[in-house]
């Protein structure tokens, strides 16, 4: 069952008088108020260009266990930890590969995220216990000033509840975490989260993401995508369950399009999800359409997952696996309860 979303005091004090979430505009007195909750320990939501971070400073282990303690989430799944720049990663890793580094100068600030060896002074919470560490630099003025405000590294999952879809607006967060004090940024540009890849031979991706495949390969020739049963043995997050919606969700390959009509057919309360180019194949639905091209794709499939239109069931047609599509339909895969 998707997890409650009961109000959740991440502050130490009682909410029960303040029910919803605190949104702020990102005006230099809110981002003083958010660095301070973060030096102070207390997790605060912030937007980045992939989704919004529940971020705590990824220096302080009891910090970073509010996080896993407010999201539910496992305690065997790392958190990805946000920086200013390279040179903010000292005393973080013990070394920049030649290829980490080429990639970060080309991709940072931005949607990559590189797994690199960690130093002790990353606390045990934040890596799940891994020798390495995830990091990126976020390619949003608001999370970069948040950052450089507080003075620490933060290390920021999705701010969701564990196992729910990945927020893409203010209000996303707020639903999940009535109370919360939330930097609001405006919908974030990808709507999807960051690329992740590990170095190594061959460097591999972990989880597909915003920067597609094939344009981090020009950078470096020699990357592949892990296989699933390597990307769950290397990256822990691959293994849990993941974006599930409040209702099932029931995938049809694309050359299942009868099958999908079928059950469109059979159940007049199901909603159907699908990129803009395919509503014709299902005359006489209304579907929630994920939009046209593949980066309003990937920039809609979190917001159709939360639909708030009602339905029993979503049913959701597959998308061609090319290029930044080929991210969607991982998410996809692992929102599913079941695929046809
Ligand atoms: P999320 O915070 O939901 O965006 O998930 C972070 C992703 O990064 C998960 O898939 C983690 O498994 C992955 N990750 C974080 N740290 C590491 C690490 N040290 N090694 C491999 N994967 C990692
Ligand atoms: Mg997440």
């Amino acid at each position: 069952p998707p997890p409650s979303t009961a109000p959740l005091d991440l502050t130490g004090r009682s909410i029960s008088d303040s029910p919803s979430a605190v949104l702020l505009p990102p005006t230099p007195a809110s981002l003083r108020r958010a660095a301070d909750a973060l030096r102070r320990g207390e997790p605060v939501a912030f937007p980045t260009e992939t989704v919004y971070g529940l971020g705590a400073n990824a220096l302080d282990p009891e910090a970073v266990r509010r996080v896993f303690s407010a999201k539910g989430r496992p305690g065997d799944n790392p958190l990805i930890v946000h920086v200013t720049g390279l040179q903010m990663l000292r005393g973080l890793v013990r070394s920049v590969p030649p290829a980490a580094r080429a990639l970060a100068k080309r991709f940072w600030p931005g949607p990559l995220t590189l797994v690199l060896p960690r130093t002790r002074r990353v606390p045990d919470v934040v890596t799940a216990g891994l020798p390495t560490v995830a990091v990126r630099v976020p390619d949003h003025p608001v999370a970069l000033a948040l950052i450089a405000a507080a003075g620490v590294p933060v290390a920021a999952p999705s701010a969701n509840r564990s196992g729910r879809p990945s927020p893409t607006r203010a209000a996303h967060v707020a639903d999940d975490f009535p109370g919360l004090l939330v930097l609001d940024g405006g919908p974030a540009h990808h709507g999807l989260e960051s690329t992740v890849v590990a170095l190594g031979d061959p460097p591999r991706v972990l989880r597909l993401g915003a920067i597609p495949f094939e344009e981090l390969r020009a950078t470096l020739p020699g990357l592949v995508v892990a296989t699933r049963a390597r990307a769950r043995a290397e990256s822990p997050g691959m293994r849990h369950r993941h974006y599930a919606p409040a209702r099932p969700l029931v995938l049809f390959r694309r050359s299942r399009v009868a099958a999908l009509r079928e059950a469109l057919a059979a159940d007049p309360s199901a909603l159907l999800l699908c990129a803009n180019a395919d509503a014709p194949l299902f005359p006489g639905t209304r579907p929630v359409r994920l939009g046209g091209e593949p980066p309003q794709i990937a920039h809609g499939l979190f917001d159709a997952l939360r639909t708030r239109r009602r339905g029993s069931v979503l049913l959701a047609y597959a998308l061609p696996r090319r290029g930044l599509l080929r991210a969607v339909m991982d998410r996809l895969e692992r929102a599913a309860t079941r695929v046809v």
